[in-house]
């Protein structure tokens, strides 16, 4: 088993969770709530915010040798993530690309690598660039790197201006994928942003 980077600390995520349930306001549903501390001291150190205790480059490992030159595209993987400023969810589907130079990755490693970036506190734009940076860092060496993120995020949706089903959507390029339009414009077109259908 790889090592582990140091992760959330349950045990401050559980005083700050019972202070928080404390300060709520509700006073009839004591029973309900005995347990609820514990369980979101689990939640967010065992999966919400278990990206902090994975490493990008050690998921991604060693690349393949591959003689394939074509736009390898990974689309519709979907996220979650926590929006640093009010620390509620932000959820969505990622896209992300890479123009081999012949290094493949495994497909799955990718996903796994947007999840361990979105399993933090993040900003959207931070998470993309960050997505695009791990995989054009390390043994991969790709020639460019693309990708674009859709989500919800629910400090517009439960608060603020509460635009329900308002999305955001970014987007981050290395390599060739900044200095051609074309390739952008493949890139979009394989992720199905063009023609803005979705999956249901
Ligand atoms: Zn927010």
């Amino acid at each position: 088993m790889s090592r582990q980077r140091p992760g959330p600390d349950r045990g401050r995520l559980l005083r700050a969770a019972r202070l928080f349930v404390s300060g709520t306001g509700e006073r009839d549903l004591r029973r309900e709530l005995d347990r609820t501390p514990s369980r979101v001291a689990d939640a967010w150190s065992g999966e919400i915010l278990s990206g902090y205790r994975a490493d990008p480059a050690r998921i991604l490992g060693r690349p393949f040798r591959a003689p394939q030159r074509g736009m390898v595209v990974v689309r519709d993987i979907p996220f979650v993530s926590v929006c640093v400023h009010h620390l509620l969810p932000f959820h969505g589907t990622a896209s992300a690309a890479y123009l081999p130079d012949g290094r493949l990755v495994g497909l799955s490693k990718i996903a796994r690598v947007i999840d361990a970036l979105s399993r933090r506190l993040q900003l959207q734009e931070r998470l993309t660039g960050q997505v695009v940076e791990a995989l054009a860092a390390g043994a991969l060496a790709p020639l460019g790197v693309a990708c674009r993120m859709e989500a919800e995020h629910l400090c517009m949706t439960v608060r603020g201006t509460r635009k329900r089903g308002s999305r955001v959507v970014t987007t981050a390029y290395a390599g060739s994928f900044s200095r051609s339009p074309a390739l952008r414009a493949e890139f979009l077109r394989l992720c199905g942003a063009v023609t803005g259908r979705r999956k249901r």
